[in-house]
C-alpha cells in the first residue's frame, strides 16, 4: 500500500465513525429519521489516494469543486464506483465537460448557467440532476441566486428541458454565530417548501452543512452534508 493511501486510510478509520456519529446525533436531536442525511465526502484538493481511501472505506458520494480535478479523478476511478458531485462554481464554457463526469451538479448558481446546461444536453441523453445554489447570507463573495429573487428565477429554471432539479444548495457565512448560521439554513428550507408546493416535480433535497456547521444544518432540515476537513484533515492542494 502506498504511504499516502495508508495515511488517508488510517485517518478515515478515526474520523469517519466520528462524523457518522455526529450526523446520527444531529438527526436525532432534530427529530429527523435516522439515515435521512446523506454524507458527501469532499475530496477536493486532496490527491488520488484520498479518493481511493474513501472508496475503500465505503464512501459512495464524493464532492469536487474544480472541473479539471474532477475529470482526473473520474478518469482514474471511473464513473460507476461513486456518485460524483460537482459542488464548485462552474464556468459556462466548461459545462459540457462537467456533464460528462458529474452525476449531480450542486452549484447551478444562475439562470444563465442553467440555460447553458439545458442547451448543451445532447438529444437522447438522460436528464441532468442539479441543485440550485442560493446565496442565503447576502455575502458578495458567495455565489448563488439572491434570496429575494430566488423563488421566481428557480421556478423558471425548473421548467428548462433536460434538467431534473432535485433541490437547493447553500453555503452558510463564515461565522461562528449559531443564530446567523441557523437563519441562513432556515431561509433555504423555507424557500424549498414554497418551491416544492408550487412547482410540479420540484425536488426536496437540501444540500447544506459543512465541517463547521453540520449539526445546525441537519437540525434545520439538511438532507445532504458536504464534509471535507472533518474527514480528511486540512487540504494540501491537489497536484496531478
Ligand atoms: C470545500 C467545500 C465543502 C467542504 O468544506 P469543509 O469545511 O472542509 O467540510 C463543502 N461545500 C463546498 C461548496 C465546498 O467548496
Amino acid at each position: 500500500m502506498s504511504s499516502l493511501l495508508k495515511i488517508y486510510s488510517e485517518r478515515l478509520a478515526e474520523t469517519l465513525p466520528r462524523v457518522r456519529d455526529q450526523i446520527a446525533i444531529a438527526e436525532e436531536a432534530g427529530g429527523r429519521p435516522s439515515g435521512s442525511v446523506k454524507l458527501i465526502a469532499v475530496t477536493k484538493s486532496h490527491p488520488l489516494e484520498c479518493v481511493e481511501a474513501a472508496l475503500v472505506a465505503g464512501l459512495e458520494d464524493l464532492g469536487e469543486n474544480r472541473v479539471e480535478e474532477l475529470e482526473a479523478k473520474v478518469e482514474r476511478f471511473g464513473t460507476g464506483c461513486a456518485q460524483w458531485n460537482m459542488i464548485g462554481h462552474l464556468q459556462s464554457r466548461k459545462t459540457r465537460r462537467v456533464l460528462a463526469v458529474a452525476d449531480v451538479v450542486h452549484s447551478v448558481d444562475s439562470l444563465k448557467l442553467a440555460h447553458k446546461i439545458s442547451t448543451s444536453i445532447i438529444e437522447g441523453e438522460d436528464l441532468v440532476e442539479v441543485l440550485a445554489q442560493v446565496n442565503t447570507s447576502g455575502e458578495e463573495s458567495k455565489g448563488g441566486f439572491m434570496i429575494e429573487s430566488a423563488f421566481d428565477e428557480i421556478a423558471e429554471l425548473a421548467e428548462l428541458p433536460g434538467l431534473r432539479v432535485s433541490g437547493l444548495m447553500t453555503m452558510a457565512p463564515f461565522v461562528d454565530d449559531e443564530a446567523v448560521l441557523a437563519s441562513a439554513f432556515t431561509s433555504l428550507r423555507r424557500l424549498s417548501e414554497s418551491l416544492v408546493a408550487s412547482v410540479d416535480g420540484f425536488g426536496t433535497e437540501l444540500s447544506m452543512g459543512m465541517t463547521n456547521d453540520l449539526d445546525i444544518a441537519i437540525r434545520e432540515g439538511s438532507t445532504m452534508v458536504r464534509i471535507g476537513t472533518a474527514l480528511f484533515g486540512p487540504r494540501p492542494g491537489y497536484t496531478a
